[in-house]
């Protein structure tokens, strides 16, 4: 049989959106399993019965039919209704979400100061902020390898203290507050009573040592903000859009681990040659004329750092591909090759001579 919603809430089928919820949170606070009185089916209990009852759609589906629209469908219509199972079939079957379970024993956790995690939390270390740039390398560099100068204004440990935020050599004295642990117990009272939670001595941030007398330099914060210069390998074969990531070269911060540097790549794209995308090959083009297809030529190409003579056999055909061994990416098993790719033109005026040998050429084909 369907579970009576109002009468798990205890409360008049008239009852207002505020009747609703001060009777949801008084059960839920007398039935909480942190709880004396706690009942782990009543508190599932109460909760379902409050998540149909405090949405109006839903609390109009459930007086017009005993049941919501979603727990129709979990169970093939309506008509069959016999109540949530358990927790989580309602959840998969779509009458909230995990993330909604997960909010209501998030928030009721925060409530009763329960969860073990975050006592973890309070005791993780600081890390420092990463931090981004973007530099554009030309496509020499993507092709041979190369380094690219940054100048990045950074939070570095400080050069006086050490990173300590203590004056020369001065000892940390125990955090008084926490005992030297770190984590301090707060009092709190709630709607639901007083609760106890544990988190991050404020005097001592987490670190359970004070400085007793403060480094002048960084007046105790342990960094400075400085500008640097750095020198980054930039790997060949790199791709347009691609991150490079620096460990320990973002912010520092006092007590923790140095954040990172992402450096964003664009690589400048080259006036010819062309990557072939996922290879260590390049691509260039090469325009000759009806004469030298036939024929047969040498010709003198760009490529990367230098030009070089490239044979074109005679017939060759427009959109045949010659091979340059050697002359595409760096790659740790020696380099990529380089393609030229053949345009036949075929001429668009001819003068007068040049359309009496085309002519000629014609009889002898
Ligand atoms: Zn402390
Ligand atoms: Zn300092």
């Amino acid at each position: 049989m369907a579970k009576d919603y109002y009468k798990v809430l205890g409360v008049e089928k008239h009852a207002t959106p505020e009747e609703i919820k001060s009777a949801f949170r008084r059960l839920a606070h007398q039935y909480h399993t942190d709880k004396s009185t706690g009942d782990a089916t009543k508190f599932k209990e109460i909760n379902e019965a409050y998540q149909v009852l405090s949405d109006k759609d839903k609390r109009a589906q459930y007086d017009q039919y005993g049941q919501t629209f979603e727990q129709a469908q979990s169970q093939g219509g309506f008509g069959g209704f016999e109540g949530f199972r358990d927790w989580s079939n309602y959840a998969q079957a779509g009458g909230f979400n995990a993330q909604d379970i997960g909010d209501i024993f998030g928030n009721l956790g925060d409530m009763f100061g329960m969860g073990g995690g975050r006592r973890g939390r309070a005791a993780a270390a600081a890390r420092g902020r990463d931090l981004e740039t973007t530099v554009t390398v030309d496509f020499t560099t993507m092709v041979m390898g190369g380094t690219v100068e940054l100048n990045i204004q950074r939070d570095v440990a400080c050069d006086q203290c050490k990173g300590t935020g203590a004056k020369g050599g001065t000892a940390l004295k125990t955090c008084g507050d926490c005992g030297g642990n770190g984590q301090r117990a707060t009092t709190r009272q709630t709607m639901f009573g007083v609760f106890q939670s544990v988190g991050v001595c404020p005097t001592c941030r987490g670190t359970g040592k004070i400085i007793e007398t403060k480094c002048d330099h960084c007046r105790g914060r342990g960094t400075e903000s400085k500008k640097e210069d750095l020198r980054v390998e930039v790997p060949p074969g790199i791709d347009d859009g691609m991150t490079l990531r620096l460990k320990g070269k973002g912010e520092a911060v006092q007590n923790g681990t140095t954040g990172d540097l992402f450096i964003h790549v664009r690589v400048r794209p080259h006036h010819i040659i062309k990557r072939i995308p996922e290879t260590a090959d390049l691509v260039t083009s090469l325009t000759v004329n009806v004469a030298e297809a036939a024929l047969g030529t040498t010709k003198t190409i760009d490529a990367i750092e230098e030009k070089l003579d490239v044979e074109v056999p005679a017939g060759i055909g427009s959109g045949q591909r010659l091979r340059v061994k050697g002359k595409g990416i760096q790659t740790n098993r020696g380099r990529g090759d380089l393609y030229v790719q053949v345009t036949v033109e075929t001429p668009k005026r001819l003068s007068r001579n040049a359309k009496r040998l085309l002519e000629e050429l014609q009889k002898e084909l």
